[in-house]
């Protein structure tokens, strides 16, 4: 059998990342080269082919409309290439859940394609990058992934889009899965999927749009009057996710703002600032009265991911909206 021949497109993050000290705090992400990251790859051995693109070179906090337009073309381009079986994007952990998202709402369910980062930089004490694109590679080589949608790859756990967060800043196992836990665990010599795929030859749920709205999360805290939400509107907000308290409340005269909102044509989605749980609808707040969105059992990152993507393909309606979040 020829080994898996797999594009990695590089955006930066921690795994390339360097450090002023291999002990100290500081460091900069996106700092190594992407071809230096594929040189120390392969010299682990790997039975892969892998085909290095850089896309960007940035910590993932900067990333945005330019780099998700090159990754979905990049991407796209490859699903259709027959040179090329699996598709790994080294991102930074900051956003990577945001980006997998967005890409699995707009891409056929066809060759894995994995996102992968690391907690620690690439020349600190007990970096997990090169573990971590190991494993990925595992993955994006593996028959068996194609059909789950966008993966991502972190310590030794594969997570889908739908459900991966980053839970926790600095330790290495950062990430969690809400509301189904992993697909399978895998490490760089084995890899063992819990189920069989299940969104196999699907084409994309979305069009991929001309460009993304613009769509805040306002954290609903104690005590906060209507003015931020009145703020977004007077900003050209196109929607509005909330990150509520509990199940998605927040104090009543920022949902009377926020009713506001959706009677002049503006999407209003209710989310938790809790890290788990779903948010469901006319729990202690009447949706079907005011005209909101339930997020159910997406965060508010993935809320706007979603609002964004929808808004961006001319769904304004709540009910409509409200249907594509009842199936993330
Ligand atoms: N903030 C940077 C990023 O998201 C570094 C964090 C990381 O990759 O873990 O790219």
């Amino acid at each position: 059998m020829t080994d898996p021949r797999i594009l990695v497109l590089g955006t930066g993050g921690t795994i390339a990342g360097r450090a002023a000290s291999s002990t100290g705090k500081a460091y900069a992400a996106g700092e190594v080269p992407l071809d230096t990251m594929l040189g120390e790859i392969r010299a682990l051995g790997l039975e892969a082919e892998l085909l290095p693109k850089a896309v960007a070179r940035i910590g993932s906090q900067d990333i945005g409309w330019t780099e998700w337009d090159a990754l979905h073309r990049e991407i796209t381009v490859a699903q259709d290439d027959t040179g090329v079986d699996g598709i790994i994007v080294t991102h930074g952990t900051d956003t990577a859940e945001e980006t997998a998202y967005l890409l699995d709402l707009t891409l056929a369910a066809g060759k894995p394609v994995v996102l992968v980062g690391a907690m620690r930089p690439a020349d600190a004490v007990g970096s997990d990058g090169m573990r971590n694109f190991a494993n990925a590679v595992r993955v994006a080589g593996d028959p068996n992934a194609a059909g789950r949608g966008v993966m991502v790859v972190m310590g030794d756990t594969v997570f889908a889009a739908a459900d991966v967060r980053k839970a926790a800043t600095a330790s290495v196992d950062a990430f969690r899965g809400f509301p189904r836990g992993p697909l399978a665990r895998v490490t760089p010599s084995s890899l063992d999927w819990f189920a069989p795929p299940h969104r196999t030859a699907q084409p994309p749920r979305f069009a991929w749009p001309e460009a993304l709205p613009r769509v805040a999360i306002l954290t609903a805290g104690a005590g906060m009057d209507s003015k931020p939400v009145e703020a977004l509107l007077g900003i050209g907000c196109k929607g509005i996710v909330i990150a509520g308290m509990g199940q998605g409340n927040a104090p009543r005269v920022v949902l009377d703002a926020l009713e506001a909102a959706v009677d002049a044509g503006v999407p209003v989605v209710r989310s938790s600032r809790v890290d788990e749980g779903m948010v469901d609808r006319n729990v202690e707040v009447d949706d079907d009265a005011r005209g909101f969105v339930a997020a159910r059992a997406l965060g508010p990152a993935k809320a706007r991911i979603l609002l964004m993507v929808l808004i961006a393909n001319g769904v304004t309606d709540p009910a409509a909206i409200q249907a594509a979040f009842d199936q993330p």
